[in-house]
């Protein structure tokens, strides 16, 4: 297949490494089935960009794997200072947490401008190229300038807010003028595609028409993908691990409780302070839960370099500390906190002993963990699933425990009804769910975006429609107007 995906983050075929965050889980069975090409950044830095900028190139499954090292001077700035405080906070509703400056913006624009020189060398006459996610909004831009003709397609991982909440992202319309220059934008729930619409219309004077948007750049359509797991794989896996040392020492150490289960990384998208305050609320006020219940909660560090993830990381030790003193026993722990991460064949054995997986993000694009919770069960005594109305997953899971992640009394009154669940009832909603998962494989979405992308080929001429400037002072954001690059567009 002649198709570049691009990620920051890529992730290797080996089932007992753990994978850092959902993306790079979620793209590697799709991209090693279907052949393509996967390029993402190394993870590493170098002082001088050499005229070769890949460190690696190696097979992968049907596919490729390409990793470049970045630039150590635009690192922080693109990665921590840009992508990571302004644009992760801001699109999961948190734009009181931005943090930046005009050196991480130019850092973020720098390494889209990398990243675009680099994929040209895989760029032929018939590549598409996919772009993932909010580290690289602009590149389809760049590679427009680059004289790139054929289809380039962006799917967001993440939630994509409220126009509020965009407005609050320094250089947002820029950004966003930018990303018209894909042929499809996908986004994981209709939610985020009716407020990227709500932005183009209400900011851009865009009107759009359905799925179609055109702007100076050509059309661009707009789609809901949501993404899936490859959830046989998981059943698979979940099965074998249950003979796994670190699986099977979990179970007896138990002691007859009911495990719970989070995995995470630490995240304040993620609402774990209010998962362990739901799960003390539940302890607190059903005393007969004491003993019978454990929670096992995975909290894998992530992005330590920034201040905002250091303070949440010592809040959430601190508060799992004071309720295991309040409820704990000499011979029982209420919360098992574990600051690292596990393979998907240890995570998939964990999630077939617990009898309830918890998740309960404030905001999630889609949140594949939920997923995977529910492929890992054992068909005939299935856990259940509690899920936070703000993760994509629940559009699909409906047949889950839903919750509001934001009512701690809630959090505790779910949890209750999942450990009591009758079996045929736990059965029910679990074949309900099992039957969506099987039905919108990670596959699946893989093979409809690209089909819709290659459909999406662009207009032969550019289309006259501008995009209007606006007034400094009737713009809420912080930009001034700016002018969109003139592509040249040619149909091959
Ligand atoms: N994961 C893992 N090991 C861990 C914790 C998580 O391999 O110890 C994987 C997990 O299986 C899932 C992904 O990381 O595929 C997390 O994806 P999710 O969408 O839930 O959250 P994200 O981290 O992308 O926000």
């Amino acid at each position: 297949m002649d198709i570049v995906v691009v990620s920051n983050r890529v992730a290797r075929g080996k089932a007992d490494e753990p994978v850092t965050g959902g993306l790079a889980a979620a793209l590697l069975p799709a991209v090693t089935e279907s052949g393509a090409i996967w390029v993402g950044t190394s993870g590493r830095t170098r002082d001088v960009c050499a005229k070769e900028p890949f460190v690696e190139i190696e097979a992968l499954g049907k596919g490729v794997l390409a990793t470049l090292d970045l630039p150590s001077a635009h690192y922080r700035g693109y990665y921590e200072g840009f992508a990571n405080s302004a644009l992760w906070p801001a699109l999961h509703s948190r734009s009181d947490l931005i943090r930046t400056t005009p050196q991480d913006y130019a850092s973020y624009r720098e390494v889209n401008c990398i990243m675009a020189r680099a994929l040209m060398r895989f760029c032929r006459t018939k590549t598409m190229v996919w772009v993932q996610d909010y580290h690289f909004l602009p590149l389809g831009a760049e590679l427009r300038k680059l004289g790139v003709t054929k289809p380039i397609g962006f799917f967001l991982h993440t939630p994509l807010p409220s126009r509020d909440m965009l407005l609050a992202i320094p250089h947002h319309r820029e950004l966003v003028e930018a990303m018209l220059a894909y042929d499809l934008i996908g986004f994981q729930t209709i939610d985020s595609q009716r407020n990227f619409e709500d932005y183009l219309r209400c900011e851009l004077g865009l009107p759009g028409t359905g799925a179609t948007v055109r702007s100076r750049h050509g059309e661009t359509r707009l789609g809901t993908f949501p993404i899936g797991i490859d959830a046989e794989l998981f059943a698979d896996r979940a099965t074998k691990a249950a003979a796994r040392p670190e699986v099977s020492r979990l179970r007896s150490s138990l002691q007859g409780a009911k495990l719970v289960v989070g995995v995470d990384r630490v995240d304040y998208s993620k609402g774990l302070a209010n998962r362990i305050h739901g799960f003390a609320h539940l302890l607190e006020t059903e005393p007969s839960f004491r003993r019978a219940v454990t929670l096992m909660q995975i909290a894998v560090p992530s992005r330590g370099g920034i201040p905002a993830y250091r303070a949440l990381r010592t809040e959430i030790a601190t508060l799992v500390s004071d309720v295991n003193g309040r409820f704990g026993e000499p011979d029982w722990t209420p919360i098992r906190y574990l600051n690292k991460g596990f393979s998907q064949t240890a995570l998939a054995g964990f999630y077939r002993t617990a009898s309830v997986g918890l998740v309960t993000p404030l905001e999630d694009g889609m949140n594949l963990v939920a997923k995977e919770y529910v492929a890992a069960q054992n068909p005939f005594d299935p856990g259940v699933l509690v899920l936070s109305e703000f993760a994509g997953a629940a559009r699909e899971l409906d047949a889950a425990v839903l919750v509001n992640p934001h009512d701690t009394s809630a959090i505790a009154r779910a949890l209750r009804q999942a450990l009591t669940m009758s079996g045929p009832e736990r059965c029910e909603r679990w074949q309900a769910m099992m039957k969506i998962l099987r039905a919108s494989s990670v596959q699946l979405w893989f093979a409809d975006f690209v089909r819709t992308l290659d459909d999406s080929a662009r207009m032969a001429l550019p289309v006259v429609t501008e995009v209007p400037t606006v007034p400094v002072a009737a713009s809420r954001g912080s930009d001034a107007p700016v002018a969109a690059p003139v592509v040249r567009l040619e149909r091959h």
